[in-house]
């Protein structure tokens, strides 16, 4: 069995060094809580060194060709690729999702979608020649990126491969709770033999490092993907000392059955996001809205198929493993009181008793119950009724988030449907989405989006040159 980076050490200026602080965090497996290792807990001595090292490697940097600069994103992805079978165990080690997924969605997945993403960049042009000036897009400066637990390597590429490509200088801060990946990453850049100072990793909890590095003077801008409570607290310091920010946050996103829907297409697409991370993805359509006139129907054929889902040790040939940690099980058992207070009616499942938490389903739901309204972060999924699909649009929208949506049934319908749906992407009858489409929230899902050509923008200033011309007399 493969072992995970317990270096205990960050990395600064091109090597990994002991932090400043002389503190150390455990990191937890939530698959048998044992102990995975430890990383720093770093200070703001570290991340003073951080920035002043990228202060020092910005302007070589930024006067790199893109060429180049690709070079060094190929070799870092080749390491990524190299190593798959380790990160992909570290993975499952300490976010605990079956090992086949760590593989397929979390570590080779991400690695092809940040292949094309290479390939978007290649098209990027960074300068454009317009009548009477020149638009050049510069890199924003110094990037401090901070990211969860529940894509552990995806969440932290999509910021640190675009940011490298656009010619800035990154410091990456992960989850303390799946730092180990962020561990990976490092090597991988260590290997890419990328100028020294470009890239910093400060591990650490982010309620000790979120203001030092919003309120840092040479930082030019935060990047978060977390929650929309933590995502609120860090933007406002960020900007109140006029950083740029990206903020990907939380959802509770619907997924609308029209009637003459395709069902096996619908119900399989609304289960495989709820228990694909174990219910631990942001974009999971976690409010199933269906014509009352069909509640019968898609019921029975929800409990058919749930039943197929399989959760359990996740080296084994299982769906789901555990929940990350006892914060998320008691988060989600909370939850699962509070509905069965609040008088819905569990049509699957059971009250969670231990992490390794069964999908339950919540029929009879209104859309102003708690476990409606808010993003639970677990396997639950709310079974909403509406009369027509007037009312259908409404409950999509009435709710603070935006992140995410589908619609299901005849193509022209559900296609005005998606229209009217406020949120960031909704797919139409969609199993599969290709790579690199632009991601992000509307409302209190977030402000900017990551991949593709929207996303490599995130991380450019615009400089207008603005060139002599002849006036017409
Ligand atoms: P979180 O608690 O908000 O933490 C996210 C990151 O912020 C972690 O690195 C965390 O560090 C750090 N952090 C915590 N408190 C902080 C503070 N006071 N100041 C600055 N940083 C702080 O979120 P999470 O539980 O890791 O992730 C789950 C959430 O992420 C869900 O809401 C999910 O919807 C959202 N998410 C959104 C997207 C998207 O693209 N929209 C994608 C994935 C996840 P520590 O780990 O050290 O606490």
């Amino acid at each position: 069995m493969h072992k995970v980076y317990n270096l205990n050490k960050i990395f600064l200026n091109g090597e990994f060094v002991e932090s400043k602080s002389g503190k150390s965090l455990d990191v937890t497996s939530p698959i048998d809580l044992e102990i995975l290792g430890q990383v720093p807990a770093s200070n703001k001595e570290d991340v003073d060194l951080a920035v002043e090292y990228a202060d020092k490697a910005a302007l070589d940097w930024k006067n790199t060709s893109y060429e180049e600069r690709k070079q060094y994103v190929n070799k870092f992805l080749d390491y990524l690729d190299r190593y798959k079978e380790e990160i992909t165990d570290t993975v499952t080690k300490e976010l605990g999702a079956p090992i086949s997924k760590s593989m397929s969605t979390h570590v080779s997945g991400n690695i092809n979608e940040m292949r094309s993403l290479v390939e978007i960049a290649d098209k990027f042009e960074f300068i454009d020649h317009r009548e009477g000036y020149d638009l050049v897009k510069e890199p924003v400066g110094i990037v401090a990126c901070v990211t969860p637990w529940n894509y552990p390597l995806g969440q932290i590429t999509k910021k640190v491969v675009p940011a490298l490509l656009t010619g800035n200088t990154v410091i990456l801060k992960p989850s303390s709770q799946t730092p180990f990946t962020g561990i990976w990453v490092a090597k991988a850049i260590e290997a890419s033999g990328l100028p020294k100072g470009v890239f910093a990793l400060i591990t650490g909890k982010g309620s000790d490092l979120g203001d030092i590095l919003a309120e840092h003077p040479h930082i030019n801008m935060v990047t978060f993907t977390g929650s929309t409570k933590v995502g609120k607290e860090l933007g406002s310091k960020a900007v109140s000392n006029m950083k740029r920010i990206t903020l990907e946050l939380g959802g509770k996103s619907p997924a609308v059955v029209l009637e003459g829907a395709d069902l096996d297409l619908a119900l399989d697409k609304v289960l495989g996001i709820l228990t694909s991370n174990a219910g631990q993805t942001c974009s999971a359509l976690t409010r199933l809205l269906i014509p009352e006139s069909m509640k019968e129907e898609i019921e029975e054929k929800l409990v058919e198929k749930v039943k197929e889902y399989k959760v359990g040790n996740p080296y084994e040939n299982v769906d789901m493993g555990p929940t990350q940690s006892k914060n998320q099980f008691e988060k989600i058992s909370k939850y699962v009181k509070a509905g069965l207070d609040e008088g819905a009616t569990m049509l699957y499942g059971k009250e969670p008793t231990d992490m390794y938490i069964e999908p339950v389903i919540f029929t009879d739901v209104k859309n102003d119950m708690k476990i409606a309204t808010d993003e639970i972060f677990g396997p639950v999924l709310s079974v909403i009724t509406y009369r027509d699909v007037e009312e259908a649009i409404q409950i999509s929208n009435d709710t603070k988030y935006g992140l995410s949506g589908a619609v299901f049934g005849p193509e022209d319908q559900a296609y005005k449907v998606a229209q009217r749906i406020k949120s960031g992407n909704v797919t139409v009858n969609a199993k599969e989405a290709v790579n690199n489409i632009p991601f992000g929230g509307y409302k209190y899902s977030g402000i900017g989006r990551e991949n593709g050509l929207s996303g490599l923008e995130e991380f450019i200033e615009l400089k207008s040159i603005i060139l002599p011309v002849e006036k017409e007399a």
